[in-house]
């Protein structure tokens, strides 16, 4: 879960680390601008799940209050790169000497928490990562030795970033790594960290992602989903307890398996094939009728599917229960049009197959996942070109 900047600067507030007073504002009118007894300039934020909002025109100036209602009522409402501004930040605005970077986050390859450091920092950060790489440090933290002297002092010398802040960035990036662990975070970053006039460091900006499985434990978080925009078919798996993951937004295949390991393999095979998904479904545990029912019909919730493929395998698991859900699911009418791939391993798999064979649904069974992925190209592309 993507955090809004706010949300993500209270997070900031509650370890410790400088951020700026402001007020959110979700409706039109000053009096809440004035109310928040702001120094003016002031800086009006759209607040979104997405960067680069400077650069998309969501980050604008006002000198007065008038002028600041005038711009919130613009930007409310306003599209950024697919996101809508419900919610505006209204901060003031710091006169900046320098713009700095730093990220922590869950590095795969060296497995370990990955400090991310720049004294370029700012809105043209991936040009910095393009143009002058050296300026940008990546230094693994042990997680067994936390974030030691030498992690700052490498990543500034390496980065030729003026000593005279070791301290402060120092003590930042402590309490961001804290922030990083406490609350499951893939990535907490701030940029830009500026770097004021009287050489205060300030977090002008705030990014937090925060591993989904981990909400159940963090109250406070979970209470801000509300406010966060959400995939509407990500929420209503999330209520009966699935996982609906959208994969790319021009795919066609919808594949559903019982567990994330299958879901990959199933996900791998498909793609080398040249074929797109678009989402993907892990139904965990349990594959009754209603379940697989109900997930065909999230799935088929997006138009862009014309394809499910659903792969279940299992010991227990009762292949005519699968079956019989395929069934209910692709009668309904918004399953006209469609297509199902069944493949299933488990107990009652012939009786399985009369009962999607007595549906005349079209149902294709298949044994095993090279014949699905098969059997999916050949629906696509027609009969002769799927060897
Ligand atoms: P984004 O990263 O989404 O573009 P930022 O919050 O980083 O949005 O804002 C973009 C730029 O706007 C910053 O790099 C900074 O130069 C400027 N900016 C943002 N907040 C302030 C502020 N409170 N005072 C002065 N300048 C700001
Ligand atoms: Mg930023």
């Amino acid at each position: 879960m993507k955090l809004l900047e706010y949300q993500a600067k209270a997070l900031f507030e509650k370890y410790g680390v400088a951020v700026q007073k402001g007020v959110v504002i979700d409706a039109p009118g000053d009096e809440k601008i004035r109310a928040a007894d702001l120094r003016f300039p002031v800086v009006i934020k759209a607040q979104v799940q997405t960067g680069g909002r400077g650069k998309a025109g969501g980050v604008k100036f006002a000198e007065t209050p008038e002028e600041a209602a005038r711009l919130c009522g613009e930007m409310l409402g306003m599209d950024i790169r697919g996101f809508t501004a419900k919610e505006l930040l209204v901060v003031e605005k710091k006169e900046i000497a320098q713009e700095w970077y730093a990220s922590i986050m869950l590095d795969r390859y060296t497995k370990s928490p990955l400090l991310i450091f720049s004294p370029v920092g700012g809105m043209d950060i991936e040009e910095t990562a393009r143009t002058s790489p050296g300026r940008i440090a990546k230094v693994p933290i042990d997680p067994i030795r936390g974030v030691k002297d030498y992690v700052i002092t490498y990543a500034m010398d390496k980065t030729g970033a003026d000593k005279q802040y070791r301290d402060q960035l120092g003590g930042i990036v402590e309490k961001l790594y804290r922030l990083f662990f406490d609350y499951y975070t893939m990535l907490v970053e701030i940029n830009p960290l500026a770097i004021d006039t009287g050489g205060k460091l300030i977090a002008l900006d705030g990014k937090v992602e925060i591993d989904d499985n981990a909400l159940p434990f963090l109250s406070d978080v979970s209470a801000w989903r509300d406010k966060l925009q959400e995939d509407p078919q990500v929420i209503e798996a999330r209520k009966v307890n699935f996982l609906f993951i959208p994969v790319e937004d021009d795919g066609d295949i919808g594949v559903m398996s019982n567990g994330s390991g299958m879901l990959m393999s199933c996900i791998d095979l498909i793609t080398k094939k040249g074929m797109k998904i678009h989402a993907a479904l892990d139904l965990g545990g349990g594959a009754t009728a209603e379940r697989i029912a109900e997930a065909v019909r999230i799935m088929l919730g997006r138009k862009a599917v014309s394809t499910v493929f659903i792969c279940i395998f299992g010991g227990i698991t009762r292949c005519d229960e699968v079956a019989r859900g395929a069934v209910i699911a692709m009668q309904k009418p918004e399953a006209a049009g469609k297509n199902l791939i069944l493949r299933m391993e488990g107990t009652n798999k012939e009786e399985a197959g009369r009962i999607v064979a007595e549906s005349k649904l079209p149902i294709t069974v298949a044994e095993g996942i090279p014949n699905s992925v098969e059997a999916i190209y050949r629906l696509k592309y027609g009969e002769g070109k799927g060897a």
